[in-house]
């Protein structure tokens, strides 16, 4: 199997460091550069980088030296984990370089010919690809976190059922908002109801995803998307409170079956890093929970709960999941196998 050389840009931060953590033995991944900021530049990452997940730091990235987030960098291709302001024009250089760029941040996300990429729901959307004015390179970014979560459990709804609209309140993880991120004393016996843009990007977003490629431009799939965010005291895993309108009647078995059976193309391709099950629904009445379900199928798969009818619209559920891997790094990877897969890199 061949083996591509990444960068990550923005190693060293919270989705950095899970980067470094899934590529330790994966097999198509090797990692060869590492770039962060300013504080970080010129040091072994060792030094650079403060290891905040569970296990020790991968022997194999210990001695690499943090470079600037700028080309050129001795690899094949870089996912970015750097703030928006500095992808903005990190990213672009690296794409206008010729690097493949596999991004979780904003900068680029909403751009027309962007694809905004989930491989089990819009795989065709890669399609834009050939839109891009940058040559050999290219950017592809994967949702915010939550919106990841929201549009994934929304795609088989919408393949089977039509969705008209979806009102969603989320219950988001510290990790969420990096390292330090937000201070202790704002949020031990406290919720946050505020998280700067992420209402907006989780209502734009969804319907970007879940639209359809019509030439070369994403049509808006038609359906309304409300949402409240709310930071609370968890480390890891993001939750939402889901209440759906279908625009075909569905009986709850059908919905139930709709959310149980979805499997799509990384499924059958068999991507290293596809779940066996996109969706894992929980019968038991308390779940999902965040430290129970968020490292269901290695992380990359969500769990739903709490199926039932809704008084005012049609359905209502809880989804959870893991928003450092499914909604970051373990995105950006499974985006960058899918484009190995599709012989787009
Ligand atoms: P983080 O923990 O704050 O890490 C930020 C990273 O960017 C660090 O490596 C930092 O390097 C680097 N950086 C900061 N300022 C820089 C500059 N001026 N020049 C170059 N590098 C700079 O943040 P994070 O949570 O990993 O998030 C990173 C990105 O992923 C953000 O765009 C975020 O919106 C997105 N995202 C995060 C999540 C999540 O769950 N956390 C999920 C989806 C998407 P130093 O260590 O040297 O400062």
């Amino acid at each position: 199997m061949k083996r591509y050389r990444v960068g990550i840009l923005g190693a060293t931060g919270m989705v950095g460091q899970r980067f470094v953590q899934l590529l330790e033995h994966h097999p198509q991944f090797e990692i060869t550069a590492l770039a962060a900021s300013g504080r970080s530049q010129n040091r072994p990452y060792k030094e650079a980088c403060t290891w905040r997940l569970d296990g020790e730091m991968p022997s194999q990235v210990r001695e690499l030296i943090v470079q600037p987030p700028e080309p050129p960098l001795a690899c094949d291709l870089v996912f970015s984990s750097l703030p928006g302001d500095i992808a903005l024009e990190s990213e672009g250089s690296f794409a206008r370089a010729g690097y493949p760029v596999i991004s979780n941040s904003s900068a680029y996300r909403m751009d027309p010919d962007v694809p905004l990429l989930i491989p089990e729901v819009n795989h065709e959307h890669l399609g834009l690809l050939e839109a891009q004015p940058y040559g050999k390179g290219f950017i592809v970014t994967n949702p915010n976190c939550s919106t990841i979560m929201l549009a994934l459990a929304l795609a088989p709804l919408e393949a089977r059922f039509g969705v008209e609209s979806v009102i969603a309140t989320t219950l988001q993880a510290l990790s969420g908002a990096g390292y330090p991120g937000v201070a202790s004393l704002d949020i031990i016996d406290n919720v946050l109801p505020f998280i700067d843009n992420e209402e907006e990007k989780i209502e734009q977003e969804t319907v970007k995803i879940l639209g359809r490629l019509k030439g070369d431009a994403i049509e808006a799939a038609p359906m309304r998307v409300s949402a409240q965010t709310h930071r609370v005291n968890v480390a890891d895993g993001h939750l939402a409170a889901v209440r759906v309108k279908l625009r075909r009647e569905a009986a709850i078995a059908q919905v139930r079956e709709a959310f149980a059976s979805f499997r799509s193309l990384p499924q059958e391709l068999g991507l290293h890093s596809a779940p066996e099950w996109p969706i894992l629904i929980r019968e038991e009445r308390d779940r999902p929970q965040p430290r129970l379900d968020r490292d269901a199928g290695k992380g990359m798969s969500l769990t739903l709960g709490r199926l039932l009818p809704d008084a005012v619209l049609d359905y209502r559920f809880v989804v959870l999941s893991h928003n450092t891997i499914r909604g970051a790094a373990g995105a950006a990877i499974l985006n960058a196998e899918l484009l190995i897969a599709r012989k787009q890199l």
